[in-house]
């Protein structure tokens, strides 16, 4: 029997706040364990919370971002629960008034894995629904020693937004490109900087397997605190398969929760699943609720930025790049910027993008700098681009000037000048060198002549040694064509 499975997300993000959720706290990575810390933030009873409106103002911007709905009447609630990490016994979150509801995540083909982008699955554009965004507060972090654990309060509090899809994916590839797309979402806006290796980005899987064709759900089993996506899409590699030798030899699977043990490559039993009613939910009675007014939405709308799906759509549509071309720039703010700098009046776009992709993106990713740190600016990048359309330049050249562009900040046209590098276009020069050429390999001359086309290569590598690779190439080829018909 054929089966395929079931996943749905749960995706923690961190949110990029200067403050925690209910108190005046540095919100920081990475500061010496517990110094961020107040009577809040550690638990002490008789505290009072105080919501953090730049973390609202936030989820609501990724909500608008990924086509939610926005709650107008929304509200925090108490989530019970005994941890180690969490002194309250409980933790604030929302239950059945979160800020977002619906939306969706389109899957685009460069979000998958490289290895899948060719096949159907990457094609396809499908959206993957979400259920809804809310916004909660982060526990302490425990770090287990040796012999001691400790547990570090300076992320206890600090504002949490969780996303949750509805069970749409069907792969392990799937998920990646979710969670691919969504990465990107949450940095293009600001909302988190979505480091999965911080922590600042989690995910929490539910997978389960079913007989394909059937309608029914099998039986959920959740996979925790996964940290990076490629480890994701391991993890569902590895579980589906068990799950389907489970399922095919007729074991019956109860619902539980594992962890994935990466350097072993597998999911193991962490604990049997609890349900809602055993969190005992209740409204928070020192946090009122919130009310969010179209003007608020307004506003946030207004200062939203163009999404990294429709930046690409318009790199497509406006500049004539390709799919792969306009992914690749509009996959980073900081890139598109760049890019849309140097097109800007460009009589080529291509060209422009061509030399980003290529030159630029490489050796700044070579040299461990960021586009705005390079030497080359944006304007350089377009001159540059003038040199290679209007054939003052080859491409050959083309790299040589870049180079040195690079290593010293010099304009295109100067670097030009310096090195003599301008190309050869004026026809009686050429004709010169296509003479030289002939004389140099008679052969070559003789076999063309007789028929045999192939031999002109020959003569075009004579002829652009001869004129020290300044030749526009195209123009050599033709000119040689036309001495040797002579
Ligand atoms: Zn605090």
């Amino acid at each position: 029997m054929d089966y395929e499975a079931v996943i749905g997300l749960e995706v923690h993000v961190q949110v990029k706040s200067r403050s925690k959720m209910f108190c005046g706290c540095k919100n920081e990575f990475g500061a010496p364990p517990n110094t961020h810390t107040c009577p809040v933030c550690l638990g002490m009873p008789g505290v009072l919370p105080v919501p953090n409106e730049e973390a609202i103002r936030k989820t609501i911007l990724a909500g608008l971002l990924l086509g939610c709905d926005i709650t107008r009447t929304s509200k925090f609630d108490r989530k019970s629960y005994f941890y180690p990490d969490m002194p309250k016994n409980y933790q604030i979150s929302q239950y059945d008034l979160p800020l977002c509801v619906g939306g969706g995540v389109e899957l685009r083909k460069f979000a998958f894995p490289k290895d899948v982008q060719k096949e159907p699955q990457a094609e396809a554009r499908k959206t993957v629904r979400l259920v809804r965004i809310h916004l909660e507060e982060d526990v302490a972090k425990s770090t287990h020693f040796e012999a001691a654990s400790g547990i570090d309060f300076n992320r206890a509090g600090t504002p949490l937004m969780e996303i949750v899809s509805e069970a749409d994916l069907r792969t392990p590839e799937e998920a990646f490109a979710y969670l691919t797309t969504l990465q990107q979402v949450m940095i293009h806006g600001g909302i988190s900087d979505a480091d999965m290796e911080k922590g600042q980005l989690r995910c929490d899987v539910n997978v389960s397997v079913r007989p394909k064709g059937s309608e029914k759900f099998g039986t959920k089993i959740e996979i925790k605190n996964l940290n990076s996506i490629s480890g994701v899409r391991r993890a569902l590699i590895f579980e589906i398969a068990r799950q389907i030798e489970l399922v095919s030899k007729g074991v019956e699977l109860h619902q539980e929760t594992r962890r994935w043990d990466d350097p072993a490559g597998e999911t193991y039993l962490m604990r049997t699943k609890e349900s809602a009613s055993d969190y005992r939910y209740f409204p928070d009675p020192d946090l009122m609720p919130l009310q969010i007014s179209d003007e608020q939405i307004e506003a946030i709308k207004a200062g939203m930025a163009e999404l990294p799906s429709q930046r690409e759509d318009r790199f497509m549509r406006e500049m004539g790049l390709t799919d792969y071309d306009a992914s690749v720039l509009a996959a980073e703010r900081d890139r598109a910027t760049f890019f849309e700098a140097a097109a800007q009046g460009a009589a080529n776009c291509k060209t422009v993008a061509n030399l980003i992709i290529n030159d630029l993106l490489s050796a700044v990713g070579a040299a461990g700098v960021t586009l705005a740190e390079a030497k080359v600016s944006p304007e350089g990048i377009r001159e540059l681009a003038g040199l290679l359309d209007s054939g003052k330049i080859n491409s050959k050249q083309g790299k040589e000037v870049f180079a040195e562009m690079l290593a010293t900040g010099k304009k295109a046209a100067e670097v030009v000048a310096e090195k003599g590098l301008e190309q050869i276009s004026d026809p009686a020069r050429l004709e010169a060198i296509a003479r030289e050429a002939v004389a140099a390999d008679p052969k070559s001359a003789e076999a063309y002549r007789g028929g045999k086309t192939g031999a002109i290569n020959k003569l075009k590598g004579m002829a652009m040694k001869i004129s020290g690779g300044k030749a526009n190439p195209q123009a050599m080829g033709e000119m040689l064509e036309k001495v040797l018909a002579s």
